[in-house]
């Protein structure tokens, strides 16, 4: 496929942010310190929304024994989209194709009170698809993905809030991050094999999910053949700049994997109850996430993402310890600063080649003496010679409230 002027694989590759090697392998991409940057930027924030929500955090393994993947019933549905099992002794391995295996054992792992529901268990943890290397390119087609993923534990009654405040998550990320929705879909089995059998729980799946998606007031396509294998779900789909649609989150009501992994809580009246669960994915893969949103911005991210958010520009040698005093400054305060010194060319070939970078601190005498730094935006204004002190509380306020203005009039 051609290249556009915006795909993240030529600016991934042209801005340092990620790349891959032959030998690393096809769809194994790895994360240059750029790339690195704006990925835990947007992880961070995710953590951070999700706590916010009530959700708590955990760790499972990448691994997980063939009989788990089994009962959840990927080994029967998946298989084709997983890598072959490991042999280790006596038993065999797989690299695991989701998270929710692991996270109906955690949850599993003690008994419950409906006192405790909903429980929201989230991680950001890797997976493994054996995409063919025909279809594999950049970030948006990976072998290794690694997911903002969810499975909140509650009861039937609470499932329609909880779906639907997943849905309000959603939507308040894609504001923050500059995510348009292009579409909100809700899959459905098709015909086949590849999913479970069980009419009477997909019809209760989807008469849930069309309940919240009817009450929220968004607009939605049923597609027959997009469900999960377990069960129905809510997709929000995103478009690239050339049209290519993907889906980025989910949010789906499973009735399914709590009945194969036996899961139950106590209810007020002491007797043991199933309860459901659903999975939800805020913005989807960090691998998807992050290429949508270097084409979205043509790799000029707002500045509370930027792998770069202030590049000082000493004018000549003389001017080179103080630039690099303003960059530790700067890294005090949480900011990441680079100073682009005299050895790497002219004051002007300097200011084009950090012309993304949302704040330009140049430093001659006048500004050297006199304690300042001239500035100039990413947008071509020059508001002028500030002192150090005031540039960085300025772009701190920026970057802590993820504005897009660059220089609000004060
Ligand atoms: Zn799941």
């Amino acid at each position: 496929m051609e290249p556009t002027p915006n795909d993240h694989r030529r600016l991934g590759r042209d801005l340092a942010l990620f790349d891959t090697d032959p030998l690393m392998g096809a769809g194994l991409p790895y994360w240059l310190p750029d790339g690195a940057a704006v990925r835990h930027t947007l992880e961070e924030y995710v953590r951070e929304a999700e706590r916010a929500a009530g959700y708590r955090h955990v760790y499972s393994p990448v691994l997980g024994k063939r009989d788990l993947y089994e009962i959840s019933g990927h080994w029967d549905h998946y298989r084709d989209d997983m890598f072959p099992p490991m042999d280790l002794g006596a038993e065999q391995v797989v690299l695991r194709p989701s998270l929710c295996p692991h996270h109906a054992l955690i949850y599993r792992s003690r008994s419950h009170s409906y006192r405790e529901l909903p429980l929201r268990i989230a991680e950001l943890g890797g997976m493994y698809r054996s995409e063919l290397s025909g279809v594999l390119g950049g970030l948006t087609r990976v072998r290794a993905i690694h997911l903002n993923d969810a499975h909140i534990f509650c009861t039937l009654d609470q499932a329609v809030e909880e779906a639907r405040a997943a849905l309000a998550l959603i939507a308040r990320a894609y504001a923050d991050l500059g995510i348009r929705a292009s579409r909100y879909r809700l899959s459905l089995p098709g015909e086949g094999g590849k999913y479970v059998a069980d009419p009477e729980l997909w019809r209760r799946a989807t008469a849930l999910l069309r309940e919240v998606l009817d009450n929220s007031g968004i607009a939605y396509e049923a597609a027959e053949g997009e469900a999960a294998f377990y069960g129905p779900k809510i997709d929000v789909q995103i478009t690239d700049p050339v049209g290519r649609e993907a889906t980025l989150s989910t949010v789906q009501i499973d009735f399914h994997q709590p009945e194969r992994f036996d899961l139950h809580y106590v209810g007020a009246d002491g007797a043991k109850h199933r309860p459901v669960m659903v999975h939800r994915s805020i913005i989807g893969s960090v691998e998807r996430a992050v290429a949508y949103l270097i084409e979205q911005h043509g790799g000029a991210f707002p500045a509370w993402l930027a792998p770069v958010q202030l590049a000082v520009l000493p004018v000549a040698e003389a001017q080179e310890e103080r630039a690099h005093e303003v960059v530790r400054q700067a890294v005090a305060r949480g900011l990441r600063a680079e100073v682009h010194g005299p050895g790497e060319g002219t004051l002007g070939a300097r200011i084009r080649a950090a012309r993304l970078v949302p704040y330009q601190a140049v430093i001659g005498e006048r500004e050297a003496d006199g304690g300042l730094v001239a500035v100039r935006l990413r947008d071509g204004r020059r508001p002028g010679a500030v002192p150090v002190a005031e540039l960085l509380d300025r772009i701190a306020a920026r970057v802590a409230e993820r504005g897009t203005e660059l220089w609000p009039a004060a």
